[in-house]
């Protein structure tokens, strides 16, 4: 938050535990006289709205010196939030000015946006759109102020008579926080309609709304636009009729919007469903099935390397690589209780082994299997296999494990959210005692992994069990013991660190990791979560050196998350420009004329017998052509060779920027070569390979 100023007014002086002395002085005149509200207290045009005791109100809120107030500035989280639901408000008035026919659903503000649902007989076009937009313009000149009136149930439903699915959240007050978003219109507590009142005095236009909102439409400025339609069920049910929705975006100026709007297009750009069929990485085959990814020879070629760099890794790390099936019997999951946890997430049994005489009687009964979800049961009952000592552990089992979610269709996203895919699965069987350790190898081993792949920007989330006893099981001691532990690691590292109670698993506390990409965007990527609960479901244990048995404890270790959605996430995070060691063609020759191919196999066959994955463009297509058509496809290293490269016994780089190297002695080009793809280079231009 920009400033977080807190005012706490009390005999005349400021406290506050985070106060920031500038920013308050800043927005805040000298003395004030009590009661006030905040357009006294904070005249700064910044700031939008006032935390009183803890509540976001509006500016024009009455406070007293007893008050605890903070300024809200529109460029804070709440200020933003705020700024988008008004806005909402202002698209509202303007659908219901052009369109007076038209119901009001909810209007809630969303990641960097808002959104308004309304009911209508006929979608909204894009000509509509344009005049939604002029009359937005128009209602944020005219500058109504926000007025909040506080009303009866019964004058609610009177004066919004004409609003069906206005007169349902009334009704809904209190249990608002079940229907999404609805909870911006009606809190708990006492229902209120703001009133939007123009320069005149009269109220233009007003909603059943719980605010706060900004001050007037003024405050809204000129940083919004409105982004897409869409169908919306009301409430978000299916059984309900279905509404439109418009999205919109908002910001606190119209350089934000632009920086926003650039932002978008570049994802839009990077995103790697557009990618993965420009450079025919994998696809979705309809006849296969929602969800479920083929991979095609260059995406199976970077895949196998993260594979391979990553199987290498783990066997330095001391993980053993296993091999567990995708399906098992019911009876496994009942015993780790993911039939009961997670029976939605999970596809539906295959029955099987069932036999029938001929009146059709089962005369034996048969059993259902399921598609594993996780692979964890499977690696507990490798442990299990046979008895243990303290001397086998930390046992660090590892597998590429293919797993199966039944995802709603429409949950489903590219590579990021499938029905099928496979996790890069860690278990690790460890006694108590070495639990901090090890959690701190995991964690190491994590974040040098993800930087063998580019990723450098890494915060971590420590999840701790909720202070409510029916929510975790174990004992108190072993979850203050792991947390501790895990807090220690965590700190260790040097990372930034969030600490988030009542967050963890039932089951343990866990370290989640997350990544910025190239564009900012956060990704949640690793886990290491302990687990108290599958080892005392399963019965592990192992022999101490004090020869009786004593329980392990379990740290379920996801690194990449899953191969599909780690891929996906690198490949927007290059852009599809990956690394030399992952591109799929390393190195593309290209003649200046045909006569100078054979010079170029030549080097390209040094090149494939060192392992690069070099080829030749022998086609008929002019040089120009040839460049182009790899630059596209994102080859990081072109190898040009005419008349004199070939009689200097030298060869000339082209790189995905158009910057060259002319005339490297051949011997140094394959040199350098070999050292991209071993040190994992980001060859890009010139300055990347000199
Ligand atoms: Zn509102
Ligand atoms: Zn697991």
């Amino acid at each position: 938050m920009a400033c977080g100023g807190s005012r706490r007014v009390r005999n005349g002086s400021l406290e506050g535990s985070h106060l920031l002395e500038s920013s308050v002085t800043d927005l805040t005149p000298a003395d004030v006289e009590f009661p006030t509200d905040g357009f006294a207290l904070f005249p700064d045009r910044s700031v939008v709205a006032l935390r009183v005791n803890g509540e976001l109100k509006d500016l024009a809120t009455t406070v007293t010196s007893t008050d605890a107030v903070e300024p809200v500035t529109i460029d804070s989280p709440d200020g933003l939030d705020i700024l988008r639901h008004s806005t909402a408000h202002v698209m509202a008035q303007a659908v219901q000015r052009i369109k007076p026919q038209t119901n009001l659903g909810i209007g809630p503000p969303i990641t960097d946006g808002f959104y308004y649902d309304f009911g209508t007989d006929e979608p909204f076009t894009p000509e509509d759109v344009k005049a939604i937009k002029k009359e937005m313009e128009r209602i944020v000149r005219e500058n109504q102020r926000f007025v909040r009136r506080v009303v009866s149930d019964e004058e609610a439903r009177a004066e919004l008579a004409d609003e069906p699915f206005k007169l349902e959240l009334i009704g809904l007050k209190g249990g608002a926080d079940k229907t999404e978003g609805a909870s911006v219109e009606v809190g708990a507590g006492e229902l209120t309609i703001y009133d939007n009142v123009n320069r005149d005095g009269e109220t233009v236009w007003k909603d059943l709304c719980r605010g706060p909102h900004v001050p007037n439409t003024r405050a809204i400025g000129n940083g919004w636009d409105i982004q897409r339609i869409a169908g919306a069920y009301w409430r978000g049910s299916e059984k309900n009729p279905q509404l439109q929705r418009i999205y919109g975006t908002a910001w606190p100026s119209k350089d934000e919007l632009r920086a926003y709007q650039a932002r978008l297009e570049e994802a839009a750009k990077r995103d790697h469903r557009k990618l993965g069929k420009e450079l025919d990485l994998f696809s979705f085959p309809d006849e296969i099935g929602s969800g479920l990814s083929v991979w095609h020879p260059k995406g199976g070629i970077i895949r196998q390397e993260m594979e391979q760099h990553a199987l290498k890794r783990h066997r330095e790390g001391g993980y053993t690589y296993v091999y567990t099936p995708h399906i098992t019997k019911r009876d496994l999951f009942i015993q780790s209780n993911h039939l009961v946890t997670y029976k939605e997430g999970m596809f539906p049994p295959i029955h099987l082994d069932e036999e029938r005489d001929e009146n059709g009687e089962i005369t034996k009964q048969g059993v259902d299997y399921y598609l594993k979800p996780m692979n964890c049961p499977m690696h507990i009952l490798i442990y299990k296999e046979r008895g243990r000592s303290y001397r086998d552990l930390p046992m660090r089992l590892y597998e590429n494990g293919t797993v199966y979610r039944y995802e709603l269709s429409g949950a489903l996203h590219g590579l990021t959210r499938v029905r099928g895919f496979t996790q890069d699965d860690s278990h690790l069987f460890v006694t108590p005692e070495q639990l901090e350790d090890e959690a701190g190898r995991v964690l190491e081993f994590v974040l040098t992994m993800l930087r063998d792949f580019g990723l450098t920007e890494f915060e971590l989330e420590l999840s701790m069990r909720d202070d409510e006893k029916s929510k975790w099981i174990g004992d108190e001691e072993h979850w203050a013991m792991a947390t501790d532990a895990l807090r220690r690691v965590a700190q260790a590292s040097g990372l930034k660190l969030t600490e988030v109670e009542g967050e963890a698993a039932f089951y343990g506390p866990k370290i989640d990791l997350k990544t910025k990409d190239a564009l900012g965007r956060t990704w949640q990527l690793s886990t290491v979560q302990i687990d108290f609960n599958l080892p005392e479901r399963f019965g592990l244990e192992y022999t101490g050196p004090d020869g009786e048995k004593h329980r392990p404890v379990m740290i379920h270790r996801a690194l990449f998350g899953s191969a599909e959605r780690f891929f996906a996430i690198l490949l927007e995070h290059y852009a599809g420009a990956f690394p030399v060691w992952l591109s799929p063609v390393q190195v593309i020759g290209i003649p200046v004329a045909e006569e100078f191919a054979d010079y170029l196999d030549g080097i390209v066959d040094r090149l494939r017998a060192a392992g690069v994955r070099a080829e030749v463009d022998h086609s008929a297509d002019r040089m120009q052509k040839k460049i182009r058509t790899h630059t596209t496809q994102k080859v990081p290293i072109q190898l040009i060779a005419g008349e004199q490269d070939r009689s200097q016994g030298t060869v000339s780089f082209r790189f995905r920027d158009g910057s060259q190297t002319n005339g490297v002695p051949v011997d140094e080009a394959v040199d350098r070569i070999l050292r991209a793809v071993s040190d994992k280079l980001l060859v890009n231009t010139a300055e990347d390979l000199a």
